[in-house]
């Protein structure tokens, strides 16, 4: 595995790759790696001949309030996690790199930022999606990986890739969960055991809804309600949002209907998780 961290060695690299015909594959990541990054990794290298894994814990995608500076790092654990899943290229650019001075440039995707963690998160997605699209400049993907676990970043990129004719095609992969329910992310390391066992309660909350949409409940808002009133009887819970909206658009529906997408976002003590699951219902 190759270790890079400058712009310009990375792309004389592609250069020549793409000369040679390889197809690339991309897993933009923040590091502290676990295995819902590894599943995107795998899928890369099943679809492409040269997997490249960026870290790079992004300063324009936090708000000032916001976890940066407590957002959990671990540069050698990374470096050894990307080397034995395969990783053939590992971009590790410093924030300078990045950002040089006069750096002065925004992407920003309107409406479908409006909902969910783009109300909560203020220009939250207008740093995502000015680091992915310089990402994906610098690396020219025939394929990017996303996790569904982070599915409104995932539609904001298919929407941005569209608008501007990109050329890469984003693939969405599901959420790795660990044993027990809760969705893999680098900040459960930042909870509490006390506050773990209480997190528990999106994944259960979920799958009730879940199964109450199966067997025939279509009104969103008892749905939603269900979902309140359940993450609400859990103490450590302060609930950011509950939302049931169309899977594809994001759009709102009062009865539910063909694949939608439940999904939350709640604060355990100082630390903020989302959580969600598609179902198709008939
Ligand atoms: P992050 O490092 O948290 O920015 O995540 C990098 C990529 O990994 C994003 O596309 C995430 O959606 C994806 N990801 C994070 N957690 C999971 C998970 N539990 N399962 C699948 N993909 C994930």
């Amino acid at each position: 595995m190759k270790v890079i961290n400058s712009i310009i060695e990375l792309k004389t690299i592609i250069g020549t790759l793409k000369k040679s015909g390889k197809m690339i594959g991309f897993v933009p990541t923040m590091g502290y790696l676990h295995e819902g990054h590894l599943s995107l990794i795998n899928m890369s290298r099943q679809d492409n001949n040269i997997t490249i894994l960026s870290i790079f814990v992004n300063p324009t995608q936090f708000g000032p309030n916001e976890d940066f500076e407590r957002y959990p790092r671990d540069f050698e654990g990374d470096l050894k996690k990307a080397e034995e899943s395969g990783v053939d290229i590992l971009f590790t650019p410093s924030s300078v790199e990045m950002y040089p001075k006069d750096f002065n440039t925004c992407i920003e995707v309107l409406g479908i930022t409006d909902k969910l963690c783009g109300r909560s998160r203020t220009g939250h997605f207008k740093g995502v999606c000015t680091i992915v699209l310089k990402l994906f400049n610098i690396v020219e993907p025939n394929k990017a990986y996303f996790g569904q676990k982070d599915i409104q970043q995932a539609e904001v990129i298919k929407k941005m890739a569209r608008d501007l004719n990109l050329t890469v095609d984003i693939i969405t992969c599901p959420i790795v969960r660990e044993k027990n329910g809760l969705a893999m992310s680098s900040r459960n390391v930042n909870m509490s055991n006390e506050e773990r066992m209480a997190a528990l309660i999106l994944s259960k909350s979920l799958n009730e809804a879940v199964n109450m949409a199966v067997n025939g409940e279509v009104k969103t808002e008892k749905l939603r309600e269900y979902l309140i009133k359940k993450i609400r009887s859990e103490k450590l819970a302060d609930m950011d949002y509950v939302e049931i909206l169309d899977a594809e658009t994001l759009d709102y529906m009062e009865t539910v209907k063909g694949r939608i997408l439940l999904a939350v976002a709640v604060r355990f003590g100082k630390t903020r998780l989302i959580d969600n699951v598609i179902v198709e219902v008939k």
